[in-house]
This record gives C-alpha cells, sequence and structure tokens, in this order.
C-alpha cells in the first residue's frame, strides 16, 4: 500500500489494545508483536483487528494475563470475583 492510499495517516499499532513493542527482542521503533494477529509486523494504518486500549481494556488485558493481584493497600479487584 502506497502512503497516499492510507485513509489514517496517524499508525494505529501504538493506540491499540493488540500492540505489543517488545523492546527486549531489539526490534525497531515501529516494529513490534501485535496479539489478535500473532504476527511481529511494522505499524499499520488501517487494521480490522483494531481496538482502542483504554484503561479499563488494559486492566482486563492484565488480569487475563498476570491473574488477580492486591492494589497498593492489599485489595484485591471486586471486579476479578464470579459470584
Ligand atoms: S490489531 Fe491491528 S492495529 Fe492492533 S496491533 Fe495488531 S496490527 Fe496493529
Amino acid at each position: 500500500m502506497t502512503p497516499e492510499k492510507r485513509k489514517s495517516k496517524e499508525p494505529l499499532c501504538p493506540k491499540c489494545i493488540s500492540w505489543d513493542p517488545r523492546p527486549e527482542e531489539g526490534l525497531s521503533l515501529r516494529s513490534g508483536y501485535c496479539i489478535a494477529r500473532e504476527i511481529v509486523t511494522a505499524y499499520r494504518y488501517e487494521c480490522e483487528y483494531f481496538e482502542m486500549a483504554t484503561d479499563a481494556l488494559r486492566q482486563k488485558r492484565n488480569r487475563e494475563i498476570y491473574g488477580e493481584y492486591p492494589d497498593e493497600e492489599g485489595h484485591f479487584d471486586s471486579m476479578n470475583h464470579i459470584d
């Protein structure tokens, strides 16, 4: 795709919940791992899998990866519990 055919001039990946830049793997600044596509990719400007990374989505993703953990006061998030 040539740049003039892009609908967006801003890359979507850095704002996406599926973006993992993985600096430890020595990728370029504009490359990273896409969790949704399960591939290493350069920034994309159009993507049918794009989902804006909100704080709530980041917390949900972290719970899925790391499980339940206490906050700074030792309390567990009540949203983690299924009654
Ligand atoms: S889903 Fe699309 S926009 Fe999101 S990180 Fe993957 S390639 Fe980038």
